[in-house]
């Protein structure tokens, strides 16, 4: 039988519904428009926790003046009919006046390890991000977070955040979904046009060229970057923003590979901006 899905809005409805979940509480933070990618992180909270809350929330905070905030997928009623079939208790829909009301000033932001890679292109967002999640994080109270490999910045940023705040929350990330060709899940991927979606497993092929001259022996940085760059060259339709190939912990570059090693890439194809990674070692 299906469980009923309880939906709230307002932090006073969530503090009610909180209070009725029985522990541990897990919670999967998402900007809507859900996909299975979210929907393993639900499963996988569902597997670990007694209860599971999903936040929907596209938080303008963490996207830039020319990012593409008002275009953002929105799919509520679908989000809702995935939900209920996951399984998850509740749904947190808190909206922008209620999570920003007037005079809020308050920032949480995480240094150094957000001026790399994602950070350094869209500054401003990992304040946005962690800002956010803190106040996802003191709304619900749970004992554990889901979010995902795909986004290994984030997941890293968090993880940092959650220590030096003190927070008493097991961060969790589960793996990169993606389709059957390699393309990783994502809400965007919808804005892809016609030839863009097959021009869209550039990115995985690039991680997948590197990762095989890694299996073969190569650990100089820059060769594993030139492996990357040289396959995304042959896609006319993809435009490199970054490639990287950086300490897992740090997220510096790195001249050397040795030990945990994200290899990580942003790409426009056509106008849709898509990331992707894998991990090493
Ligand atoms: P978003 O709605 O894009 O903010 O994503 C919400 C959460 O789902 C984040 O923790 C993402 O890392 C995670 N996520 C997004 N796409 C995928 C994917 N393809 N596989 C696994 N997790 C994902």
């Amino acid at each position: 039988m299906t469980r009923q899905i309880l939906v709230v809005s307002t932090l006073a409805e969530l503090d009610t519904a909180r209070q009725k979940l029985a522990g541990p509480v897990g919670l999967v933070p998402t900007m809507g428009a859900l996909h299975a990618g979210h929907i393993s992180l639900v499963k996988l909270a569902l597997e670990e926790c007694a209860s599971v809350l999903v936040s929907i929330f596209v938080n303008p905070t963490q996207f830039g003046a020319n990012e593409d905030l008002a275009k953002y997928p929105r799919a509520i009623e679908r989000d809702l009919e995935l939900s209920t079939a996951a399984g998850e208790d509740l749904l947190w829909t808190p909206t922008a006046e209620g999570m920003y009301p007037p005079g809020f000033q308050a920032w949480v932001e995480v240094g150094e390890m957000t001026r790399t890679l994602e950070g350094a292109m869209r500054p401003g967002h990992f304040r946005g991000v962690t800002t956010v999640v803190a106040k996802l994080f003191s709304a619900v109270r749970p004992d554990r977070a889901y979010f995902g490999q795909k986004d290994a910045q984030q997941a890293a940023v968090i993880r940092q955040m959650t220590r030096d705040l003190n927070f008493p929350i097991e961060i969790v990330v589960g793996p990169t979904i993606r389709e059957d060709d390699g393309l990783a899940l994502s809400s965007r991927n919808e804005f892809l046009q016609g030839p863009e979606r097959s021009a869209a497993t550039v990115l995985y092929r690039s991680l997948n060229a590197a990762k095989t001259a890694y299996e073969k022996g190569e650990r100089d940085g820059e060769k594993l970057r030139s492996v990357m760059k040289d396959t995304l060259a042959l896609e006319p339709l993809a435009n490199v923003q970054y490639v990287s190939c950086a300490d897992y912990a740090t997220l510096q570059e790195l001249a050397h590979v040795e030990g945990k090693t994200l290899l990580s890439m942003a790409v426009f194809v056509g106008k849709t901006r898509l990331i992707d990674n894998f991990v090493l070692g």
